[in-house]
Formats: structure tokens, C-alpha cells, sequence
């Protein structure tokens, strides 16, 4: 790996790839660099309660201000990010920032919002990485309850014997987990019984073609049952019509995200977005 190498071999590495690896390699200096001039930003996207109609939550999103390609999506960095290992520095940046915005937020609309967090296989892994959430927690003082984690059926079902106590550990924490994508990946249902998890999100592509699409509908409406059956909180994600929200709302889901409430923004945005709301 690129990472381990010395400066010689790195060269040596770097001159026998091809244009794809090349790019790859070019890339993962481009986000060195992005993360010393903190050009990370993160961007938020709110999760309405459908019981109350109240914004209770927002997803952190990360985003990457590049100076010459302007904002670029997750699904094209964060893979370099896996791969090279620098997650555990952007990841640790996330909670962070997340954590403070999420202080921020609750100080300035005086009632509590909770801020969910993405976090990928290789972060979880990391052995301080249940420390680093117990730190982040201390120093920017918010309720544990307040931050949830989402991880991915990739991070349940991995053979790895560390997944079950690090889990159990941010539990006792008391950030709440969050299944992300759920139904998507090549997993058991045993996991949803056998980890302390709080909620789960119905994946988006799930979310699509409701209520028309017959299999979806059987899917979102089962998976709704289940997550309530087993005392977990659910989540829709993709909302974009009220259609489809209705259909959720009338099949008793706890929450949905979507362009339909509102798209991934900066923080400023976020804040001017929830005033708007709390005004009608
Ligand atoms: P995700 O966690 O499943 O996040 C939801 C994605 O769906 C976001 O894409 C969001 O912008 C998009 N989305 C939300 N509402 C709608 C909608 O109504 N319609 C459609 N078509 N899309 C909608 P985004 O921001 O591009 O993020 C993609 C993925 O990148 C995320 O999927 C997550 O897996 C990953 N990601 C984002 N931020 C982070 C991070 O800080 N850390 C890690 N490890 N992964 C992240
Ligand atoms: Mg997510
Ligand atoms: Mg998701
Ligand atoms: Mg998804």
C-alpha cells in the first residue's frame, strides 16, 4: 500500500500504474491536501418525526470543496478515502464537526436536534475508535442520545469478533446506532436481534416507485413491521412526493428524509430552513 512506502518506492509504484491508478493516486494527494486546508465541508439534511411533524434529526453529508472541481459527492471520494486509510482522519473531522454544529444548532433553536453520522467499515474498525466518540461527546457537551451513528450491513455481518463489544460499548455510551441502506447488502436477519441497534433506514431504492411499484410497497410495509416489532425506530430515506409520504405515514413509519422536506445544505441554510418551518 502507497501509504506504507517511502518516498523512493512510492515513485516506483506510482511509475508502473496505469491511467486509473494514476488518477487514484493523484486523488488521494488531492485529499491529503483537502483535509489540512479543510476543504470538508459537511452538508445536512433534515429527518422529519411524521407523528409530530417535527424536525427532529439531520443527516450529516459530507461533501469536498475542491478549489478547481467545485463541490464533489461522497460516492467519489470516500472509496479513496476506504482505501487509502484516511477515513480515520476524515471519519474522527465528521464526528467532530458534526458533534459541534449539532451544539451549535440545539443552543441556537433552544430545543434539542439530534445529528446522525455515516461511518464506513474501516473507521469502525479502528481500534480508537469507540474512544474518539467518547472524547468528541465530552468535549463538545451534548447528550449522548443526541448523536446517532449509522453503520451498514457491510459493518454487521463482517467476521470480525471485535464488531459485537464495540457496538455494545457505544451503547453503553448512549449514541444510538442506526442501520443505513437497510435490505441492501448480502445479509442475515440475525444481526437485528443479536446488536443493540436503536434504528433502521429503509434504503431509498425501496423508497422508489411507492405506492405504484408492488414489490417496494411489500418491502417498505414489511420492513416498517419488523423494525416496530423489534422496538427499532424507522426511517425512510428518499422521500421525494408526498405520495410516497403518505404512504408512509399511513403505514406508520417514525421518520422520513428526502428532497420532499428538503436537499443536503450547509449549515447556515439548515438553520435559516429550520426558523422558516418552526415560523408556520
Ligand atoms: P446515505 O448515508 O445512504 O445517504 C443518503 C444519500 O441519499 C445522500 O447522498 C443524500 O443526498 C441522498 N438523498 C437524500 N434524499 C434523497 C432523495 O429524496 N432522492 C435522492 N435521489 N437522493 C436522496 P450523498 O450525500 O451523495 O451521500 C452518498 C453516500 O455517501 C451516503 O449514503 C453515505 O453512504 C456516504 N457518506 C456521506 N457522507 C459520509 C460520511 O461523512 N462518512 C461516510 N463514511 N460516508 C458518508
Ligand atoms: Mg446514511
Ligand atoms: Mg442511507
Ligand atoms: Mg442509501
Amino acid at each position: 500500500r502507497a501509504k506504507a512506502m517511502g518516498k523512493g518506492e512510492y515513485q516506483f509504484y506510482a511509475a508502473g500504474m496505469n491511467a486509473r491508478g494514476q488518477e487514484l493516486l493523484s486523488l488521494e494527494t488531492d485529499l491529503r491536501r483537502a483535509l489540512q486546508r479543510e476543504e470538508l465541508v459537511l452538508y445536512y439534511q433534515p429527518q422529519m418525526d411524521l407523528g409530530s411533524g417535527r424536525i427532529v434529526a439531520v443527516e450529516a453529508l459530507l461533501r469536498w470543496q475542491h478549489p478547481e472541481k467545485g463541490l464533489v459527492p461522497p460516492s467519489d471520494f470516500i472509496p479513496i478515502l476506504e482505501e487509502s486509510g484516511l477515513i480515520n482522519v476524515a471519519g474522527d473531522w465528521v464526528l467532530r464537526r458534526a458533534c459541534a454544529d449539532c451544539a451549535r444548532l440545539i443552543g441556537q433553536l433552544g430545543s434539542v436536534m439530534r445529528v446522525a453520522v455515516n461511518v464506513s467499515p474501516r473507521q469502525f474498525n479502528d481500534p480508537g475508535f469507540v474512544d474518539s466518540v467518547r472524547r468528541v461527546l465530552g468535549r463538545q457537551r451534548i447528550p449522548a442520545g443526541c448523536l446517532e451513528l449509522e453503520i451498514t450491513e457491510e459493518i454487521v455481518m463482517q467476521e470480525v469478533s471485535m464488531t459485537g463489544s464495540t457496538l455494545s460499548e457505544l451503547d453503553r455510551l448512549g449514541v444510538r446506532l442506526a442501520v443505513d441502506d437497510f435490505g441492501t447488502g448480502y445479509s442475515s436477519m440475525a444481526y437485528l436481534k443479536r446488536f443493540p441497534l436503536d434504528a433502521l433506514k429503509i434504503d431509498r431504492t425501496f423508497v422508489e416507485g411507492l405506492p405504484g411499484d408492488q414489490g417496494n410497497a411489500a418491502i417498505v410495509e414489511a420492513s416498517i413491521y419488523l423494525g416496530r416489532k423489534l422496538g427499532l425506530e424507522v426511517i425512510a430515506e428518499g422521500v421525494e412526493t408526498a405520495v410516497q409520504r403518505e404512504f408512509l405515514q399511513a403505514h406508520q413509519c417514525d421518520l422520513i428524509q428526502g428532497y420532499a422536506l428538503g436537499r443536503p445544505m450547509p449549515l447556515p441554510a439548515l438553520i435559516e430552513f429550520l426558523r422558516d418551518i418552526s415560523r408556520h
